[in-house]
């Protein structure tokens, strides 16, 4: 095939895969397989690899992530993008209906109602049709440019459909949806790395990355509500705008209704409530809308918010209560973590005496200080979370909280990740960090041994015993300083020895895991045990040769080549194969581990729902299994959706056992 061949075969297929884009994401009414789906999309990334000069930023290739970028980049808003007036009681509404009638002189009004998502504004431009620029919020005058991010998001198509005007900025809010955050975070858990407390932080987090290979991993969607700045578009009303949105091939915001008049919009917003436990994303209000866009333009503005719109709020789980300290807390990675610990409260039956105000930045945006009185609330009703500071309580005693400039615990200078959020002691051998890298190691996300719990890890810590991760395999000739040691007695101490000893044995991807090489968690570990097969070969690469693996990408390949180069990384290879820790890749087994789906094979039939097959797949083997398109009694697995046919009757004549979905969910949670 020439170049001009290849041209006309990728032109259509792009075309056709943005249809079916349209159709999946935006109408929700495929109507191919998720397979054939799938099957056009390597069709098309096959041949752009094939020919590199006919790759472009806007084929829908490009929603598995592009290059990463160097930095972020400050872009003014066009216009500005205001917050929203709240109201959290129906009196509220009824008086901003009284206010606006009273301004627009009439006696009544339509208004449009729809879901307030809890997630992170977002504003997409397109030029003549093709995504030219995606930004946040930021202050509401300037925000980020996150365009390589905003490429991976599912709703933001690279290309418009139909009858677009020339520039249109469409703003709306990006999210990630309830069960791929469940997901996430089970993944997360699983590999030891910081948990998201909400699916709104976790948006937050994934469009400020730098790979947008990374920010594709986290399913982030978007659905649109409102207008930036546009040129030849004039649609009458709010309404018709949305409608005009779907048309283009973007999703807009779910359950959005006209209401004639103000009791029709408090009547629709009771049904609407009714409703919420339907959707799989968290909502936190409804918005209502002026729905006639010219008596918008006359409501217009005040220095904070549009006049012609309202969000009704309700407030559950919440309480408030009084911050009566903050610290520092440092992580595995050196991650300094604020946590203000409050005044206990009781929230949906258990009792709130801390929580996590996650990093720095999410400290300035609450503007926060010791003393302060907090809305806590728990969200999905697990894990606490501080929504927002009681300005009006403040009487004056409170005292600032400046976040440190050095570790807590070492005094190393902290700095902050290129780009990101967190900010970190750098020091590799800072004692919090060595405890939170110990623990971490031994865990079950990693080389799993026995007997060496949290209280242990810092005795022997804090004694000295143990400066660094090799130590714990010197341990072995200090039986006398470890018996010396509180509540350890012969039996303790040679059961942690037997432990230790035993972990030697453990597969490769274990201790990759347990190295805590950034970046590297439990299925890249897996994906690099499975290529190099031992440490040796692994620290031999190149970056090159590790970017060039699947999956891993210049991001990982940097760190681990970084970790592997590093003197730290050398020094604690070298002593941990002195001390006999050196696995090469055993040959694959069903049963090697018991914890990850290594070796399984898996069948998917039928029409999945929670599930696209892709990502079923995706998950599959990521955790070490195969999916496999025929059914044999070789098969472990059969994952049946609605309408499974001769499958089905198959793996049940076989005996191969049959999972739901949800099966195959808790299947995964479980391990
Ligand atoms: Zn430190």
């Amino acid at each position: 095939m020439n170049v001009e061949q290849a041209r006309k075969e990728i032109e259509p297929l792009r075309e056709q895969i943005n249809t079916h884009n349209k159709l999946y994401y935006t109408n929700a009414t495929p109507i191919i397989s998720d397979l054939e789906y799938d099957r056009l999309l390597k069709n098309l990334i096959d041949l752009e690899e094939q020919f590199p000069q006919l790759q472009s930023a806007d084929s829908p290739s490009q929603k598995v992530g592009g290059e990463p970028i160097q930095g972020f980049r400050t872009v003014q808003h066009r216009t500005p993008m205001l917050s929203i007036d709240n109201v959290y009681e129906q009196q509220g509404i009824r008086h901003f209906d009284g206010r606006v009638r009273k301004l627009l002189a009439v006696d009544t009004l339509d208004y449009t109602l729809e879901y307030k998502i809890d997630g992170v504004a977002l504003a997409a431009i397109y030029k003549q049709g093709k995504l030219n620029l995606a930004l946040t919020r930021g202050d509401g005058r300037e925000g980020d440019d996150i365009t390589h991010n905003a490429r991976t998001v599912r709703g933001v198509p690279l290309v418009l459909q139909g009858d677009y005007p020339p520039v249109l900025e469409v703003r709306g809010e990006a999210y990630i949806a309830n069960s791929d955050f469940a997901i996430l975070q089970a993944e997360q858990k699983r590999q030891g790395e910081n948990v998201f407390a909400n699916p709104r932080n976790s948006t937050a987090g994934a469009l400020k990355l730098l790979d947008p290979k990374l920010c594709a991993q986290r399913k982030v969607r978007f659905v649109a509500h409102g207008i930036g700045y546009v040129e030849n578009f004039e649609p009458q009303t709010h309404f018709e705008y949305i409608q005009r949105l779907k048309q283009f091939g973007i999703p807009t915001t779910p359950g959005i209704r006209v209401c004639h008049g103000i009791d029709d919009v408090l009547h629709q917003t009771e049904l609407m409530m009714e409703q919420l436990h339907e959707l799989d994303l968290e909502i936190d209000g409804l918005v209502i809308k002026v729905n006639d866009l010219s008596f918008q333009k006359k409501l217009g503005v005040t220095s904070k918010s549009p006049r012609w719109i309202i969000a009704y709020k309700w407030e559950r789980y919440e309480a408030i209560t009084q911050t009566q300290s903050i610290q520092i807390q440092v992580g595995k990675t050196g991650t300094l973590t604020p946590v203000a610990n409050l005044a206990p409260v009781q929230i949906a039956g258990t009792t709130v005496s801390r929580s996590s105000l996650h990093n720095k930045d999410e400290m300035q945006r609450l503007g926060i200080k010791i003393g302060d009185w907090v809305v806590v609330e728990k969200a999905g009703k697990i894990i606490p979370h501080v929504l927002r500071v009681v300005m009006e309580k403040r009487n004056g005693t409170e005292q600032d909280f400046h976040f440190p400039e050095r570790c807590p615990v070492c005094h190393t200078p902290a700095e902050r990740d290129e780009g990101g959020v967190y900010i970190r002691c750098p020091n590799l051998e800072c004692p919090a960090r060595l405890k939170e890298t110990i623990r971490f190691f031994a865990s079950r996300s990693a080389m799993d041994i026995e007997g060496l719990g949290t209280k242990l890890v810092e005795q022997l810590v804090d004694s000295g015993l143990i400066k660094n991760l090799a130590d714990l395999y010197t341990l072995s000739e200090k039986k006398e300083a470890l018996l010396a040691m509180e509540r350890m007695g012969e039996k303790s101490v040679s059961n942690l020895l037997q432990g230790i000893e035993d972990s030697k044995t453990k597969p490769l991807w274990r201790l990759l895991t347990g190295l805590n090489i950034r970046h590297v968690g439990a299925s890249n570990a897996q994906t690099l045990a499975n290529k190099f097969r031992s440490l040796d070969e692994l620290q031999k690469q190149s970056e090159q040769s590790l970017a060039e693996v699947d999956e891993i990408g210049p991001v990982i390949a940097e760190s681990v080549h970084h970790f592997m180069n590093s003197p730290y990384g050398k020094n604690m290879l070298q002593s941990l194969k002195e001390s006999g820790l050196n696995p090469e890749l055993p040959p694959a087994s069903p049963d090697q581990d018991k914890n990850s789906l290594a070796g399984k094979i898996f069948v998917i039939t039928g029409t999945l729902n929670r599930f696209t097959r892709l990502e079923i797949q995706e998950l599959i083997r990521q955790e070490g299994g195969k999916a496999s398109s025929s059914i044999s009694k070789n098969t472990n697995y059969l994952i049946a959706g609605e309408n499974a046919g001769s499958k089905l009757q198959k793996a049940k004549k076989l005996g191969v056992p049959v999972l739901s979905e949800e099966d195959f969910q808790r299947l995964l949670t479980e391990t």
